[in-house]
């Protein structure tokens, strides 16, 4: 699958909206991503995790398990397991950090892949990389549907993406989309 048959995926879902938006996070940014839309569709999840996992696959050996952060992640692992034939886990956040919960066990030793939905700055992937090696795990790759970050996200381990974008965020009185006169609007809240 090209970066364009995954971007035309994205856009076809209304998960990939370009405009002038106000992010959760306060920024402003003209693109918005929304991967729940995509994933929505069982068959796109499927050929989407298939896909992450012919390009993991193309880094390293296969794993023992897949592992993401929830909730975002937990799709694109499963798919991603299903396709490699392993089974796949996901972390959670419990009290501000993520840990296995609902007797999930990686046992010393064992290979994981870590994926996500989204990678913007490579912090949850990392966080999700940690809950493996505190565990005595051992990490062979990073995969996400598509790399925010322009490609500069460095997990420290190789790194695939089906779609690497360069999604820049302003605050509002740096924002050239305000400065042009238009005004950010919230993700959804237009149709
Ligand atoms: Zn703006």
């Amino acid at each position: 699958m090209t970066q364009e048959e995954v971007l035309e995926i994205f856009k076809k879902s209304n998960a990939l909206l370009e405009g002038h938006f106000l992010l959760t996070s306060g920024l402003h940014s003209d693109r918005y991503l929304q991967c729940a839309l995509v994933l929505r569709h069982p068959e796109q999840a499927l050929a989407l995790g298939a896909a992450l996992a012919a390009k993991l696959l193309a880094l390293t050996e296969k794993p023992d398990f897949v592992i993401a952060p929830a909730i975002g992640g937990i799709l694109v692992a499963h798919e991603v397991a299903r396709a490699a034939g392993v089974p796949a886990l996901f972390a959670e956040r419990q009290d501000g950090a993520l840990i296995l919960r609902r007797g999930f066990e990686i046992r010393p030793g064992e290979k994981a892949w870590v994926v996500e939905d989204v990678v913007t700055t490579g912090g949850s992937t990392k966080e999700t990389m940690n809950v493996v090696t505190k565990a005595g795990g051992v990490v062979l790759a990073a995969g996400s549907l598509i790399d925010r970050s322009g490609g500069l996200a460095d997990p420290g381990v190789p790194l695939a993406a089906l779609a690497v974008l360069n999604v820049p965020t302003f605050t509002a009185e740096k924002c050239p989309l305000c400065k042009a006169g238009s005004q950010a609007v919230k993700p959804g809240s237009r149709s």
